[in-house]
């Protein structure tokens, strides 16, 4: 059983019905819903469909998890078996309305809980079995970036499904999956604190050294004067 704590929980008849699954992949899917808010986890809830997605992230942010991600949701046909997915309003127009600034800090930071729930590493999805974080059609077109070159796709049953689109597929590559590994390797306040001490430390063993040195060097040049006046002396004597 694994909830996101941020979510609003709305689970679906299908979470009781659907067989449990041990994720490796996280897929990012856009709705195509209407323009205004919409109800995603209503749709899904319907007698009728009999796809689902794991999470709901409206454009103000808002996280519905309609399936348990230990649960199989059905968005990514072969790869339903190891796939959370996650659906993303878009009013309809997912070229010309990018990922707003809420849905990408909220699926960023769900991307980190993701990632360490599940031991999912933070990379992008290289076989379309691998472990990893991707989009939906990644797999689906010979320049999956473009979109360019449509192939089948072990991930849907219909050629040149271009979900999220190019627009979405950019911030993917350039802000999401970027923020995603940043929130997993910015270190919490103890390791701060860690890092502080251990600083401090290093600092006063250098400080002590430099010390030492200082030391070191005004007993040589002490030395030094009294050998030239010991010469002075001895040249002197020798003179005479
Ligand atoms: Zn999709």
């Amino acid at each position: 059983m694994a909830i996101y704590p941020k979510a609003t929980v709305s689970l679906l008849p299908e979470n009781d019905l659907q067989p449990p699954i041990v994720p490796t992949q996280v897929i990012f899917h856009t709705a195509v819903d209407h323009p205004g808010p919409s109800d995603l986890p209503a749709w899904f809830a319907r007698p009728d469909v009999t796809v689902e997605s794991h999470f709901w992230v409206s454009n103000h942010g808002d996280i519905t998890q309609m399936m348990d991600t230990e649960v199989r949701a059905d968005a990514n046909l072969a790869a339903n078996i190891r796939a959370i997915s996650i659906e993303t309003e878009d009013d309809g127009d997912p070229e010309g309305n990018p990922w707003t600034i809420p849905q990408l800090q909220e699926m960023a930071e769900l991307g980190v809980w993701l990632a360490l729930e599940h031991d999912i590493p933070a990379q992008l999805i290289e076989t379309h079995d691998g472990p990893g974080f991707g989009w939906h059609s990644m797999f689906g077109f010979t320049d999956p970036y473009n979109l360019i070159g449509p192939i089948p796709n072990p991930w849907t049953p219909s050629l040149g499904k271009t979900c999220p689109g190019s627009t979405r597929i950019r911030q993917f590559v350039d802000v999401l999956l970027p923020a995603i590994q940043k929130g997993l390797s910015t270190p919490d306040l103890s390791e701060l604190d860690k890092a502080k001490a251990t600083h401090q430390r290093l600092r006063r063993s250098i400080d002590n050294k430099n010390s030492k040195i200082r030391a070191l060097q005004a007993s040589r040049r002490i030395l030094q004067q009294q050998a030239t006046k010991y010469q002075r002396i001895r040249e002197i004597v020798e003179e005479q």
